[in-house]
């Protein structure tokens, strides 16, 4: 008889991941999940979950769960990345209560804690985003450089422009959930067009399809 390793475990999928994260999580009877108690009732390791997604919070987000209340240190970029995402949802500024899921992956704890009050978050981030009345130019560092991808500040100007709307449809993300919003360089990057509000539109993934040019 030879002794022969064979793998026979099936390839794991990121998204055969997710189903067993949300899988417990349900199990658990919400929609947090802890890592500790995953640990005792999940069906992969820490270490390819974190292989896989960079980090348990990540993997956690990417289910579409709650991340974890007691995370600290939450870097600012990923507090506003959130809180836009969580307007864009809902076509306006977003209501302390309606801080979670599905809403958003955080509730109000972590922007209190890092900002002083739920307020002072908003301030700071409608600061770091400028308003459509005092449009900032992005590009005044310097013509010369034109970023492919739009900067959190940008894409919330444009979104913001656009009424968080898909500028062909006219669909948006708080009328049909689960619509996805992305932007458009009306004169294609590839043919030298500007990553800049006036060149930049909202659009829908599906009105989106097939143009390659998506951000
Ligand atoms: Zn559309």
């Amino acid at each position: 008889m030879k002794f022969q390793f064979e793998d026979t475990r099936p390839t794991v999928t990121s998204e055969s991941i997710l189903a067993d994260l949300r899988r417990v999580a349900a199990e658990l009877g919400g929609t947090r999940l802890p890592q500790n108690q995953y640990r005792e009732r999940g069906q992969f390791s820490h270490s390819v979950v974190k292989k896989r997604f960079g980090s348990w919070n990540a993997a956690v987000v990417a289910a579409g769960l709650a991340a974890d209340p007691s995370r600290r240190n939450i870097p600012d970029e990923e507090l506003f990345d959130n809180l836009r995402e969580a307007w864009i949802q809902l076509g306006r500024q977003p209501r302390r209560s309606e801080m979670g899921p599905p809403i958003s992956r955080f509730g109000r704890e972590p922007y209190v804690r890092r900002f002083g009050s739920w307020l002072a978050a908003l301030r700071a981030f409608v600061g770091i985003t400028g308003s459509a009345d005092q449009p900032r130019s992005e590009t005044a560092a310097g013509k010369a450089e034109n970023p492919r991808y739009a900067s959190l500040r940008l894409r919330f100007q444009v979104m913001q422009r656009d009424s968080f709307r898909c500028v062909t449809c006219g669909r948006s993300p708080a009328t049909h959930t689960g619509l996805i919003l992305h932007l458009d360089h009306v004169v294609p990057f590839s043919k030298g067009g500007r990553t800049e509000l006036a060149n930049l539109r909202t659009t829908c993934a599906d009105c989106n399809l097939g143009k390659g040019d998506a951000l």
